[in-house]
């Protein structure tokens, strides 16, 4: 069995990925899935970097690309989704905000890619997940995750435990930190994804781990999946693990978005 959706996949234009909007589309056909969404990075609000999203000037051209391959799929039994990956950065949340507001997206990915200024998931900048105390990164982490969750900009939360993607665990038991983050989930009525793209990552873990998923069963937290592909052949890709993993921690559904709204439970 496996999820029918896959709501985390990129496009060309955040500078590291690759293929066309309709080989995913035609991925995502091969793998079964009723629905498809994108959710390219959403332009930098803090500084700029081709490398690791589109630019502001680019935007238009991504709701356009998006909007060109639902109607060419239009009478095919595949749902296009248009949503987007914006990044939580604290002080900037009214640009944020104007982003994610200005287009009538079914749902808004929010992720943490920055503590500070340091790119913690950025291979580039690894080494110091060695250096620094991997207990206070999560830690830390946790906290913006609560942050972005309060700010209200987004639907579902991405990948939340991306620390550990280079194989970094904590060394301490976090299970309270992860107790509140899905406290501040439910406050704000976000749901979280379970995202495969850890198993093709160092660390070969899905995004979160069962420990923390199990937390967020507990709290009642709805559930997605997602790819977070960046290239076709990984749309879908380990969603029988996925979805193995959700129910091992006690989902029995996970849910679908349309215009900012959960409209469809699913059973898992
Ligand atoms: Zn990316
Ligand atoms: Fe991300
Ligand atoms: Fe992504
Ligand atoms: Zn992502």
């Amino acid at each position: 069995m496996k999820p029918i959706l896959d709501y985390h996949n990129h496009t060309i234009l955040c500078g590291h990925a690759i293929g066309e909007p309709f080989e995913y589309v035609e991925a995502a056909l091969k793998q079964g899935l009723k629905e498809i969404g994108f959710s390219d990075h959403a332009p930098l609000v803090s500084h700029e970097d081709p490398t690791v999203t589109m630019s502001f000037e680019q935007l238009p051209r991504y709701h356009q690309m998006i909007e060109e391959v639902k109607s060419r799929y239009a009478e095919s039994d595949i749902v296009i989704r248009v949503g987007i990956e914006a990044d939580f950065i604290p002080g900037y949340e009214e640009k944020t905000r104007t982003i994610v507001e200005g287009y009538p997206y079914d749902f808004v990915i929010g992720s943490v890619h920055f503590i500070g200024d340091f790119p913690f998931d950025n291979p580039k900048h690894k080494d110091r997940l060695k250096t620094d105390d991997i207990n206070q990164v999560f830690r830390d982490y946790n906290v913006l995750l609560r942050q972005s969750a309060k700010s209200g900009m987004f639907d579902i939360m991405a990948h939340i435990d991306l620390v550990k993607k280079f194989g970094d665990k904590p060394t301490e038991d976090l299970s309270d930190d992860f107790r509140e983050t899905a406290k501040a989930f439910k406050e704000a009525g976000v749901a979280v994804e379970i995202n495969s793209s850890g198993l093709r990552k160092p660390v070969q873990e899905i995004y979160p781990s069962l420990a923390v998923l199990k937390i967020l069963a507990e709290t009642e937290i709805p559930i997605t999946f997602g790819s977070d592909s960046h290239a076709p052949g990984d749309v879908g890709a380990d969603f029988d693990k996925a979805l193995e993993l959700a129910k091992q921690a006690g989902y029995r559904e996970y849910v679908a978005f349309e215009k900012r709204q959960i409209v469809k439970r699913i059973a898992l």
